[in-house]
């Protein structure tokens, strides 16, 4: 048997799982949208592939518990019709799920935010308003309703969300539980809440799965110690979960828990100290997204189960495919948020970078063609590599070029940058396919018009052109582009970097590492961010602080637009891009006129005042134009093209769009 024990089946209260993944729980936006059968389908299509118990995102057992003003609950009879037909579809895929209840506490967006005292918090501007007793137990109240209804609904079970920083792991911390009454003060009090919900919660749901989420390490000042969370696990087991599942940090916390430059499974040594001291199996979770690493943790014994949510947005095929011994053809979650969780923050409906179909399964839907065509892609990047397997999926023959010895494109180049090792897999990934698939690969050909003569469709897949910045002395030997450096040509240790979009930061990043990289080196990682053990500091945030390694070189970041560097980078990932640099000692500047490089350094002005920058290298990362050189000569062969990926439109371009238009456009030839 392929992985035999993630693969193995488990019991959780009444109920036996067929294996060991769970799907954790997303906010995907999709209930919002009121299209039931959108939410059914989406849930149902990762049924369908093998997941033993999936989890929704959080529904709000109030209005003043929503993480955000009008966020889906279980208010109203119609709630819970709408919530059966989603039930009902999984349950007809052989699939089971279970509600998650969130109450987000003083986390809510919105003024009616309620908590333990009224203490705002760092990444809110509403302070929450404290609850009187009676205001304790009607969220409680609250929350056993929902319970109730998620049961009547049709769910398996429900988990409740007691990590995270959100309600109940509010009341579990002294610097946000100012109480003094049997809801705050010794941790016995602090508890209380949680353990209460779980009481009554178990009561309202007979025989449902009851998942209980506890925050194992806050990474917060002042956050619990290790002895309060294994004391609150016993309690909430003897309360009536069924399970524990692992929540790691709060909202608020300065440490990466879930991007792609966090180590795999860098925290699930944690859920594995828990497990010998309570009854109840426990799920394991956070940056784990392969069935390689999920078995080794079950067979480890660092858990009974593994969570991963992201890794069912790019694959819900996930279990089935690792179950037939066909794990290399499973989409691999990058962890890089930026179609997920950046589209959650930013108020658009989630979808996933490596699968433009997640959470567009009713929309987006490839079909066998019935006209086949010849087709061919130039360019072998993420565009190109989307569309050519997309069409050759439906049927039509294709014949893929690139004049690279290898397929990628730019996704090589991020590859190299430390902490975006995960680029790798989806390189692995596609060449996995391209082994799998007819598609005609023609590498190493560097593609004239005339040869495209006789293809039915022809796509330009050929993406970009570096842009040169224009400055004096751009020509001359100190001055590279970030290509150049990338494929690792020699750079002086006093560096400026001219551009400080997504590429500034990461030829930045690429130029103060030496050595391993902290995302493959665990014990690196913790250090240069400060983490610690809650065993020996409550909250679990090493007394030292972050410790980095020494910054290769001296770099300066540079911008002409008077704003704050790395303002416009990734919703959910710009802050740690901003962090590991200014750790490194990058000195960012806005507002830069530049002069010209001569062979003392490097002239600029910020904001007006003249600096002369005393640097070896300059290297541009200045954007990009599309690399259209074909279109001229096929239409002149009277060939139109289809552009796609940055030969389409090189502003904002990323794999994101690159791959969501290769798909589109394959999905409708
Ligand atoms: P490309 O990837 O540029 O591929 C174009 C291909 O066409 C190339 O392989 C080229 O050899 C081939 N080609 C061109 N002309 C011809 C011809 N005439 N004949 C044959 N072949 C030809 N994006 C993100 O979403 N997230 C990130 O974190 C991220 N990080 C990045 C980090 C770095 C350092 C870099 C450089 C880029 C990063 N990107 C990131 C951007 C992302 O890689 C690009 O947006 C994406 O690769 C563009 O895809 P594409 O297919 O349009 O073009
Ligand atoms: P970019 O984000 O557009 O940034 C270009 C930078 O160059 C800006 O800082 C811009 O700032 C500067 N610039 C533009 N024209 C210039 C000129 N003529 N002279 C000097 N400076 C100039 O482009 P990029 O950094 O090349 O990245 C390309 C794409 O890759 C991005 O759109 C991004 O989506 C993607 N990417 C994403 C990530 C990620 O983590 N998600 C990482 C890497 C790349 P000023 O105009 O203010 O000087
Ligand atoms: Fe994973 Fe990125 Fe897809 Fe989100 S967008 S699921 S992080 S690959």
């Amino acid at each position: 048997m392929n992985y035999p024990n993630l693969m193995s089946p488990i019991r959780l209260g009444a109920v036996t799982l067929p294996n060991r993944v769970l799907m954790g729980s997303m906010h995907t936006g999709l209930e919002e949208t009121g299209d039931w059968n959108r939410v059914a389908e989406f849930y149902a299509t990762r049924a369908r592939g093998g997941v033993g118990l999936m989890v929704t995102g959080g529904m709000a057992p109030n209005r003043e518990g929503g993480v955000f003003p009008g966020a889906a609950g279980l208010f109203t009879a119609q709630d819970v019709a709408n919530h059966r037909i989603v039930t009902d579809r999984v349950h007809e895929a052989g699939g089971r799920i279970a509600m998650q209840i969130l109450h987000a506490g003083r986390y809510a967006y919105g003024p009616d935010c309620v908590s333990a005292s009224a203490v705002k918090s760092p990444i809110s501007p509403f302070a929450p308003r404290a609850l009187d007793e009676a205001g304790i137990e009607q969220q409680i109240a609250d929350i056993v309703t929902a319970a109730a209804r998620a049961i009547e609904a049709g769910y398996d079970g429900v988990e409740i969300m007691g990590s995270e920083g959100y309600f109940l792991n509010q009341f579990l911390v002294r610097h946000v539980n100012r109480r003094e009454d049997r809801w705050g003060g010794a941790y016995e009090n602090r508890m209380r809440l949680p353990v209460e919900v779980v009481r009554r919660v178990r009561a309202a749901i007979g025989q449902g799965i009851l998942i209980y989420r506890i925050s194992l390490i806050d990474l917060i000042p002042d956050g619990s110690s290790w002895d309060e969370v294994v004391t609150l696990a016993r309690a909430i087991e003897a309360a009536g979960a069924d399970v524990l599942n692992t929540g790691i940090g709060w909202h608020e916390a300065r440490v990466p828990t879930i991007a792609t430059s966090v180590p795999r499974a860098a925290f699930a040594h944690l859920t594995g100290r828990l497990r010998p001291m309570v009854g109840i199996p426990v799920i394991t979770s956070n940056r784990i997204n392969t069935p390689g690493v999920a078995e080794t943790l079950l067979a480890e014994g660092m858990a009974d189960m593994v969570s991963m949510a992201r890794p069912f947005l790019a694959d819900p095929d996930f279990v089935a495919k690792a179950a037939a011994g066909r794990a290399d053809q499973i989409a691999p979650c990058i962890a890089c948020n930026q179609a997920c969780l950046d589209h959650t923050f930013g108020g658009k409906l989630t979808s996933c970078l490596v699968n433009p179909r997640a959470c567009h399964e009713t929309e987006l839907v490839i079909t066998p063609t019935d006209a086949p065509k010849r087709i061919a892609v130039v360019g072998a990047g993420p565009a190109g590599l989307a569309a050519a397997l997309t069409a050759a999926e439906r049927g039509h023959e294709v014949t893929l070029y690139d004049r690279a010895p290898r397929v990628g494109g730019q996704l090589h180049l991020a590859a190299t940058i430390p902490g975006k090792e995960e680029f790798r897999g989806l390189i692995d990934w596609f060449v996995a396919r391209l082994d799998q698939s007819p598609v005609i690969l023609r590498l190493g050909e560097t593609v004239q018009a005339a040869a495209l003569a006789g293809y039915d469709e022809v796509i330009l897949a050929t993406g970009i052109l570096p842009r040169p910045a224009g400055i004096a002395g751009e020509d001359g030997p100190r001055v590279l582009g970030y290509r150049e450096v990338l494929a690792g040509a020699p750079v002086g240790p006093r560096v400026a970097i001219v551009g400080a979009g997504g590429i500034g930061f990461d030829v930045a990043e690429y130029l103060v590492h030496a050595g391993e990289s902290p995302t493959l080196a665990p014990d690196l990682w913790r250090r240069e961010w400060g983490v610690g053990d809650p065993a020996q500091v409550p909250g679990g945030l090493a007394p030292e602080g972050p410790q980095p390694e020494p910054p290769a070189r001296a770099v300066w970041l540079l911008q002409r637009k008077p704003e704050k560097p790395g303002r416009r980078l990734g919703k959910t990932t710009g802050w740690i891009h901003r962090a590991a640099l200014h750790m490194k000692g990058v000195r960012m500047l806005g507002g830069v006129t530049y002069g010209a490089v001569t062979d003392a350094g490097f002239d600029i002005a910020v904001n007006g005042v003249p600096q002369h920058l005393p640097v070896d290298t300059v290297v541009i990362c200045a954007g990009q134009e599309p690399d259209r050189s074909l279109v001229a000569p096929l239409q002149a062969l009277g060939i139109n093209p289809h552009l796609i990926g940055g030969a389409d439109v090189a502003a904002e371009l990323d794999a994101k769009r690159a791959i969501d238009r290769g798909v589109r456009l394959a999905a409708v030839l």
